[in-house]
């Protein structure tokens, strides 16, 4: 047997236990090897039964001198007792529910006994402990018993004596570290992690085994991150000369003075520029925080170097904001700005909508816009990413910009890349997501780093408030009389999110849809607004599951003033601009993130009029309400996403997907210094003389894009 045969060929692996394994991810012997236990309990040190104190987790060596079962007159359980003598004492062991036990274990023999002591009016008593026969090798007994993640119908004690059975294949595994990557890294070797991972004898041997095993998917990442780093420092690109003097008029006709993180933010981008090597570059800045001027800042010296600039946004609505702003910001200089997504296509703000109402130019081919763009007629072409199609040539393309999506930006980049034969352009992506700087080390490593973290002056500040549920009409009272002057609101359900944890198992994201009175879908919220509380305005609904057309349209509508209340789902997320709008209220808050809630909150207060955001909640633990009532005093995106961080893990806070996405099984966000130290071994690395490194980075890869 080697590393990639079936778990089914192992023993005592029936249909069931097969399928159940695979819910697991566990389908070959290397895949249970590679199945990390989440914790550990200590169970090493054997005791006297006379030297027990109540409170231990312990081992006990002894002899059943009694054994019986009963049922309870209350639960109807079975209780099964025992009486252990070890030489020193005896001492009474109970199992509740477990009514094979009585069958299993017989006066007279010998067992370790490992759990907990406990003390009621009767004495010391052991409650439920594992129990195993006496021998040298235990697996659920007397040593430090690894707790692994579980799902339903798979118990501790198999996914343990499974891995008892096949742990001597550790020998089979090829390390596929280089040793002098091994020492420089400072991490052991990867049998002896996985071997020490599953049977430590001590906490070093956990703390060694952790360090190598979190090192590897965190190296994996970061080596990935330099590859794309080193493909990229050898690549040349445009170099654009900074336009001193047309940029200084560009920021005295604002209409407002730059913030110093915005002038700082600028200045970065524009060194990157001015080199011959390709930006990559992530500029960061809380909704509101004014990225559209620094891109527009790059794109008027790009333009202003006879280069094209594109810039991609994730939705049709984002890329005609843009759009709009550009024209606006670039109106003083002779620039030709186009919009270009699936049902618009736009020069210069002539209103050419092809399937809307307002044509008033005749409409353009996407012929004859795809030959400005490839004859230069064009400078900065504003789309979604319907821009990066074959079938759009660009003249002389030397920066491309990417708000909201830079997961989407580095593979597309990729692609641009190899397209473009000679030069490659610079990249500039932008995002409201606060990323700590640990995240963004891991998942972006590649990418610098610019951040905007304050904010404009004059900005009005939020007024968010967590709502009881007595104070609901209220909430709806002020809504009305918002909506009487004129405002509009948005009004954000949850699509169930709810993430269950039980201590041994698995974490379970439960994507069943709603119609308990637990959560409130959209289209329930929606009917009872429009029908009861707000017969006589004008309230629409938005969800993940319209067609994109029927989306941007209801958007359309709202930001032309159609609708006054928005009922929608996360969808609205990101960076739409609807300055009218003043109030958010969110509906079971407690199953967002607070970098999400914060992103809501953010679709409100872009404008002079005073903003509110409110919160109701559908069931308030403690701690979820400390997070919110954390969130109601705390405007700070990043202050927000680095509570979130600790207190529920990245998946909570940037998504499954991206999280998913690096892969990680041991490692966390938490791992700072082994992050750091992935890092440093990474940077530089020569993968030609370490082949296989590039070959895990591939595997790797693959991995990732099959799930
Ligand atoms: P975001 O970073 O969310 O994309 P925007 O670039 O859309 O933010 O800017 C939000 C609003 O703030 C815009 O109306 C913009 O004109 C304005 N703005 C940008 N910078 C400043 C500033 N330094 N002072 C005042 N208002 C600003
Ligand atoms: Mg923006």
């Amino acid at each position: 047997m080697n590393l990639k045969e079936k778990v089914t060929k192992l023993n005592r692996i029936g249909k069931t236990l097969e399928k159940r394994l695979s819910v697991l991810g566990i389908e070959t012997v290397e895949d249970l090897l590679f199945y990390f236990p989440f914790r550990y309990e200590d169970y090493s040190s054997i005791l006297t039964i006379a030297s027990l104190q109540a409170g231990q987790e312990v081992t006990i060596k002894g002899k059943i001198e009694l054994i019986n079962s009963k049922r309870s007159h209350k639960s109807r359980k079975i209780i099964t007792e025992a009486l252990i003598f070890d030489g020193s004492e005896r001492l009474r062991v109970v199992w509740f529910g477990q009514p094979f036990i009585s069958k299993n274990l017989h006066v007279g023999e010998e067992l370790f006994f490992s759990g907990k002591v406990k003390s009621d009016i009767f004495g010391l008593q052991m409650v439920s402990p594992a129990y195993e026969r006496v021998k040298k090798e235990t697996t659920h007994t007397a040593r430090i018993v690894p707790i692994y993640p579980l799902t339903i119908g798979i118990t501790q004690k198999q996914i343990r004596f499974l891995v008892s059975q096949v742990v001597h294949y550790v020998d089979e595994i090829v390390d596929w570290l280089p040793d002098d990557v091994r020492d420089v890294a400072d991490v052991m070797e990867l049998r002896e992690a996985i071997r020490s991972i599953h049977f430590p004898e001590n906490q070093d041997d956990i703390a060694h085994a952790e360090k190598r095993l979190k090192f590897d998917e965190l190296f994996v990442l970061q080596l990935r991150a330099e590859m794309l780093r080193q493909a990229i420092s050898v690549s040349k690109a445009p170099v654009i000369k900074f336009q001193e003097n047309y940029t200084k008029e560009f920021v005295a006709s604002l209409p407002f003075e730059l913030t110093k993180d915005q002038k700082v933010a600028s200045w970065e981008i524009i060194q990157d520029l001015g080199k011959a090597k390709p930006m990559n570059r992530l500029l960061e800045g809380d909704v509101g925080s004014g990225k559209t001027v620094v891109a527009g800042m790059a794109t008027l010296n790009t333009v202003l170097n006879n280069y094209q600039v594109a810039i991609m946004a994730p939705t049709e609505i984002l890329a005609k904001q843009h759009y709009e702003s550009f024209c606006v910001l670039l109106k003083d200089h002779e620039i030709n700005v186009c919009l270009l997504t699936r049902s618009m296509r736009f020069i210069n703000r002539d209103k050419v909508e092809i399937n809307g109402d307002n044509v008033e130019k005749e409409s353009l081919s996407l012929k004859e816009l795809s030959e400005k763009i490839e004859s230069g007629k064009i400078n900065v072409i504003i789309g979604t990413h319907a821009l990066l199609s074959d079938k759009i040539k660009f003249k002389d393309l030397a920066l491309v910009i990417v708000d909201e999506q830079h997961r989407f930006g580095v593979e597309q980049r990729a692609s641009l890349i190899r397209r473009q034969s000679a030069l490659v352009p610079h990249f500039l992506s932008m995002t409201a997501t606060p990323i700590p700087r640990s995240f963004a080390l891991t998942m972006y490593g590649d990418l610098d780093l610019s951040i905007i973290k304050q904010m404009p002056k004059d900005r009005k500040v939020i007024k968010t408030r967590l709502v009881d549920d007595h104070n609901r009409q209220k909430a709806y009272d002020f809504i009305r009389e918002q909506v009487k002057q004129g405002r509009q609101v948005f009004v954000i359900c949850p699509l169930i999110e709810q993430k269950e944890k039980d201590e041994n198992e698995i974490e379970i994201i439960n994507y069943s849809f709603t119609g308990s009175q637990e959560k409130k879908s959209v289209l329930i919220e929606y009917e009872k607004l429009n029908k009861q509380i707000f017969p006589d305005l004008r309230v629409d609904y938005l969800h993940g599951k319209l067609k994109s057309v029927e989306k941007d349209e209801k958007m359309q509508n709202f930001a032309s003033g159609k609708i006054d209340i928005l009922v929608s789902t996360s969808v609205v997320e990101v960076g739409v601009d609807i300055p009218n709008a003043s109030v958010m209220m969110i509906e079971g808050a407690e199953n967002f993130g607070l970098a999400q809630l914060h992103q809501f909150r953010g679709r409100v207060g872009r404008s002079s009029h005073q903003s509110y955001c409110f919160l109701f909640t559908t069931k308030t633990s403690v701690k979820s309400k400390e997070r919110l009532e954390f969130f109601e005093k705390t405007n700070d995106g990043f202050v927000l996403a680095e509570y979130d961080l600790q207190v529920r893990g990245p998946g909570a806070v940037y998504g499954t997907s991206q999280s998913g996405l690096m892969n990680l099984k041991i490692a966390t966000m938490k791992d700072i210094s082994i992050i750091k130290l992935a890092r440093d071994v990474a940077r530089g690395m020569d993968f030609q003389k370490y082949p296989s490194l590039k070959k895990k980075v591939g595997e790797w890869e693959k991995d990732v894009h099959l799930e």
